[in-house]
C-alpha cells in the first residue's frame, strides 16, 4: 500500500523525520528520536484499505510475493454511500464547499496516468476557450465535471489525483462513483482485462441494462 501523508501529519511531525521500518502491519516513525509505532491500516490511503488489485495485473518482473485482494473497494464505496445518503441540497453544499478551495492547479490532471493530452488540455487550450480563468465555482466545477467526464471509462481509480490535490479535495469519490456506474451499467472495470473496449468507445442497439425512455 501506499502511505496517506495526510493521516500520518495527524499522528507525527512529518517534518522531522529520521527513520521509518516496516514491521509486520505497522510502520514505526522516528522523528527527533521519539519512535511511534502506528498500525498501517491507520495510515494507508483510503484506496489502499480495500484495493481489489494488490498486486499488478500485468507486469514484466514482479518484485515480492503476489498478494490477495485485500478486498472490493469497499473503503471508499462507504464513502460515496455516505455522500448518497446526504439530501440532494446537502450533497449540492458539500460539494460547492469542497470544490471552492480548488485553485486550478491542474496537479490532479498532471498526476493522472490518463490524462494524456498535455499542452492540448481542453481545460487550458481551446480557442475560444471552455473555461475562464474567473476565480469562481462555476469555473472550478465545470474543470471537475470535465476532467472526471473525460476520465469515465479510462479511469482505474489509482488515486493519484487526489493524492497530488494541494488543496486535499477529495477527488476520488467522483471517481469512485462514475466508476461503480460503468461496473453496474456494463459490467466494465478499466485496466483490468486486456483487449476489451472501454463501454464509451462501442456502440450497441440497446444496452440490456439501460431503459430507454418511451418516446
Ligand atoms: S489538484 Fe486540486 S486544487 Fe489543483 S486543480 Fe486539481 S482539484 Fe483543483
Ligand atoms: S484515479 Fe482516475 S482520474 Fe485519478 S489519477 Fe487515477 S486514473 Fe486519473
Ligand atoms: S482533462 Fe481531458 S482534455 Fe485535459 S488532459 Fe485530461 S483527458 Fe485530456
Amino acid at each position: 500500500g501506499v502511505l496517506d501523508l495526510r493521516k500520518l501529519a495527524e499522528r507525527v511531525d512529518v517534518g522531522r523525520v529520521e527513520e521509518v521500518s516496516w514491521q509486520e502491519g505497522k510502520i514505526a516513525v522516528r522523528t527527533r528520536g521519539r519512535e511511534e509505532t502506528i498500525p498501517l491500516e491507520e495510515v494507508l490511503q483510503d484506496r489502499c484499505l480495500s484495493c481489489p488489485y494488490p498486486t499488478p495485473l500485468i507486469y514484466d518482473v514482479l518484485l515480492g510475493d503476489p498478494l490477495p485482494p485485500k478486498g472490493e473497494n469497499e473503503a471508499l464505496l462507504r464513502q460515496v454511500e455516505e455522500l448518497e445518503e446526504l439530501t440532494p441540497p446537502e450533497r449540492l453544499r458539500y460539494w460547492k464547499e469542497e470544490l471552492e478551495r480548488c485553485i486550478r492547479c491542474y496537479a490532479c490532471r498532471n498526476a493522472c496516468p490518463l490524462c494524456v493530452c498535455q499542452d492540448w488540455c481542453a481545460a487550458e487550450a481551446r480557442d475560444p476557450h471552455w473555461i475562464s480563468m474567473r476565480d469562481g465555482v462555476k469555473e472550478k466545477w465545470m474543470w471537475q465535471v470535465l476532467h472526471a467526464l473525460h476520465l469515465a471509462g479510462r479511469c482505474t481509480g489509482c488515486g493519484e489525483c487526489e493524492r497530488a490535490c494541494p488543496m486535499g479535495i477529495p477527488l476520488l469519490r467522483i471517481r469512485t462513483k462514475i466508476n461503480a456506474e460503468l461496473k453496474e451499467l456494463f459490467d466494465y472495470e478499466a485496466g483490468v482485462k486486456e483487449g476489451e473496449r472501454p463501454p464509451l468507445l462501442t456502440y450497441q442497439v440497446s444496452e440490456p441494462k439501460i431503459e430507454e425512455p418511451k418516446w
